[in-house]
């Protein structure tokens, strides 16, 4: 298995600056993540130094550009959990494989992909949840059904293997969307598929049943949220860090409480800028070098 002393989610303004610091301060830095929303022909008249706007795309390639220079390495690959490993340091599976790190930073933005179903705010706790580390435990031998179309819906699925055989995977209507390494994962387990939109859940104070558009009812004890990608709150939830609404709890040196897990940028609430995220980027870069060096270097 690979690893870096700094792992950093996210290549936006965020993870980028973070890494630019990172790299720079000798760190071995390794940025996972795809085109953050404002890398498109948007005009940014409000960032520092560019009195002629610039343009999103322009301002992510020359951040790219300049965290390479300074020895980041910088990849597209989607990170679907994170799991803590041997002495504090951290595991993280992606899309492609699986990564050790001994500290980490999210800056994964704010993008969450919420399913469209009326009333699943009134089950969730109550047989909703959207932690499979944090609940699966609590569905042992259940009918357990996964949200989601894409390959953190089979990584989530696969997890709750460990206890259930009863799993099946709900695409909500959508074609999939996961790795062919995943697909045969699915097929050679039993993993049903489903792809059927759901349109409520039914049950007296605890989920039973999910109602599909059709109308056909289907027995499920427990249905796990895991639509779209993994977002930082995933990730928080599934590693026990505290959080703030949908945002991540930082400190005022962008510390998380889980020592050696950083957050910086939208995830982290506030004015949502990216100023700001540049800023908080920098700050929790500085962070993570000072806890590497502590830490790792020992
Ligand atoms: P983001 O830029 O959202 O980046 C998040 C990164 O995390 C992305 O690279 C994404 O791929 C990655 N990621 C997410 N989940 C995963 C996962 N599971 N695995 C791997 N990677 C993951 N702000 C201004 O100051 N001025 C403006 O003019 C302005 N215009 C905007 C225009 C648009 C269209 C948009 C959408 C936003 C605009 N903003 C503007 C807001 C600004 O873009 C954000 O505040 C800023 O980008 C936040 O930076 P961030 O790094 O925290 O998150």
């Amino acid at each position: 298995m690979e690893r870096f002393e700094i792992l950093i989610i996210g290549q936006g303004p965020a993870g980028l600056s973070a890494a630019i610091y990172t790299a720079r301060a000798g760190v071995a830095t390794l940025v996972l993540g795809s085109d953050p929303k404002v890398a498109g022909n948007y005009s940014i008249d409000n960032y520092f130094g560019f009195p002629e706007t610039v343009t999103g795309r322009e301002l992510i390639d020359r951040g790219v550009e300049q965290a390479k220079k300074f020895g980041a390495a910088v990849e597209r690959e989607r990170v679907l959990g994170i799991h803590t490993g041997e002495g504090g340091s951290f595991i993280v599976k992606t899309d492609r494989r699986e990564i050790g790190a001994c500290a980490v930073i999210l800056a994964t933005g704010i993008e969450r992909t919420v399913p469209k179903i009326q009333n699943i705010a009134d089950y969730e706790g109550r047989g909703v949840s959207y932690c499979v580390s944090c609940d699966g435990f609590f569905f042992k031998n259940k009918k357990i059904m996964v949200l989601g179309e894409g390959n953190y819906a089979a990584n989530q699925a696969l997890e709750l293997l460990h206890y259930s055989n009863a799993v099946t995977i709900c695409s909500m209507g959508k074609p999939l969307a996961m790795n062919p390494g995943f697909v045969s994962q699915i097929n050679s387990t039993g993993i049903t598929v489903l792809e059927k939109k759901i349109s409520m859940l039914k049950g007296e104070g605890h989920l039973t049943h999910v109602v599909f558009e059709s109308g056909e009812e289907l027995r499920t004890d427990g249905l796990f949220v895991a639509a779209g990608d993994a977002s930082s709150i995933d990730f928080a939830r599934s590693l026990g860090i505290f959080t703030n609404g949908n945002f991540i709890q930082v400190d005022g040196e962008q510390k998380t409480n889980m020592p050696g897990v950083f957050a910086a940028g939208d995830c982290t609430g506030g004015f949502l800028q990216i100023s700001v995220a540049v800023g908080e980027g920098a700050r929790a870069a500085k962070s993570a070098i000072d806890y590497v060096k502590k830490i790792c270097r020992e």
